[in-house]
């Protein structure tokens, strides 16, 4: 029999928490053969629901998990943590100024990744869900500086899906023929969906879809937009779709992309696009054996050029910000 993978989730409580804890369960994060440990973290006035939640999770008697511990330390929760899905953070409220943010969540990310760095397995992978996500991750992977850099991810696989599913309703091809779609840059409203390399069918998305002005007005603008919309309907924040996204960016790495295919994550910049070196911010990748690569040799057109700047620019600013604040 295998060794359970240790999996660690913060923010375990929350919304996304409770779409997330089940399908890692049932084995849909790493393989239907491979049992898992769940780790909870919560902050002490979240403990209480998280133990609910593990009551739940033992009366699905899911035959893959083996064992559901919950803690508030984070030197105990990320103790032998193979997996680490970072979801908990600190929303941004009315009237909070970005450094507020920043500050606010370094001090979450900061001791997160001390103890990452400290009790973590060798191969631990770490996905940052909680925003400013590409800017967490940042903070984290600087207090870890044991841990290889790469392992330090941030989430725009929700962008992704979005924008799959934008493109295969404007062209009426069914998402599993839509490929090569690309998130480029911060997950925020920046962001930038690119369809120029993407195959629709088969066939080059940008020409299918034909249309510059649907693009910028209404193509980006949807998938960028889609979290607000989603608040105006739901009267809450995207969950499920959420946590299915961190299901997929977590499957993915661990068990690769199809030939002839990538997806988007926030890794680390090793200067390609012209992405100074050391953001974190959304490529189109592939994954083999585990790891991340940088899909390298696109071209980039100048609709796209001056996107992927604006979204990196605010990368850059947002790294300024948690250096001044000494959080990196
Ligand atoms: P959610 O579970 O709904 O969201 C958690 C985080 O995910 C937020 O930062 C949210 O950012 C982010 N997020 C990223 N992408 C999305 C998306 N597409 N849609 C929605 N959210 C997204 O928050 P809850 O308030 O329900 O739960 C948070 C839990 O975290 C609480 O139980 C709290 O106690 C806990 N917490 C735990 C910490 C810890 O373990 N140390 C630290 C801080 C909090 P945004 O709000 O910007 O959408």
């Amino acid at each position: 029999t295998r060794t359970p993978v240790n999996v660690t989730v913060t923010g375990a409580a929350g919304q996304i928490g409770y779409a997330l804890l089940f399908r890692i369960a049932s084995g849909q994060l790493l393989g239907a053969d491979v049992p898992v440990k769940l780790r909870l973290l919560e902050i002490p006035q979240g403990l209480k629901a998280a133990e609910g939640t593990a009551m739940e999770l033992d009366d699905c008697a899911f035959p893959l998990l083996r064992g559901v511990d919950i803690s508030d330390d984070p030197n105990v929760a990320f103790d032998g943590a193979n997996v680490a899905l970072l979801v908990g953070a600190r929303p941004r409220t009315k009237g909070m100024e970005r450094g507020d943010l920043l500050e606010a969540n370094g001090g979450i990310f900061k001791p997160q990744g001390k103890a990452i760095n400290d009790h973590a397995a060798d191969d631990i992978k770490v996905l940052v869900v909680g925003n400013p996500a590409n800017t967490n991750a940042l903070i984290a992977q600087a207090a870890a500086p044991d841990v290889p850099g790469d392992r330090f991810t941030a989430m725009t696989r929700l962008d992704h899906n979005r924008a799959l599913s934008q493109l295969a309703q404007k062209t009426g091809v069914p998402v599993g023929e839509i490929k090569k779609l690309t998130i480029w840059g911060n997950h925020s409203a920046t962001q930038y969906p690119d369809v120029f390399h993407a195959e629709v069918a088969g066939k080059n998305a940008a020409e299918v879809v034909n249309d510059e002005q649907w693009l910028a007005d209404t193509f980006i603008p949807t998938v960028a937009k889609r979290g607000a919309a989603i608040i105006e309907a739901r009267g809450a924040s995207s969950a499920a779709s959420a946590a299915n996204a961190a299901i997929d960016h977590v499957h993915t790495w661990v068990n690769g992309t199809d030939a002839g295919d990538w997806t988007s994550a926030g890794v680390v910049s090793d200067g390609s696009y012209g992405v100074p070196e050391g953001l974190i911010s959304s490529f189109p990748v592939t994954a083999k054996d585990g790891q991340f690569e940088i899909v390298q040799g696109l071209d980039v057109n100048e609709f796209s050029r001056t996107r992927i700047d604006a979204s990196v620019k605010e990368l850059e600013e947002e790294r300024e910000a948690v250096r001044g604040l000494g959080l990196i």
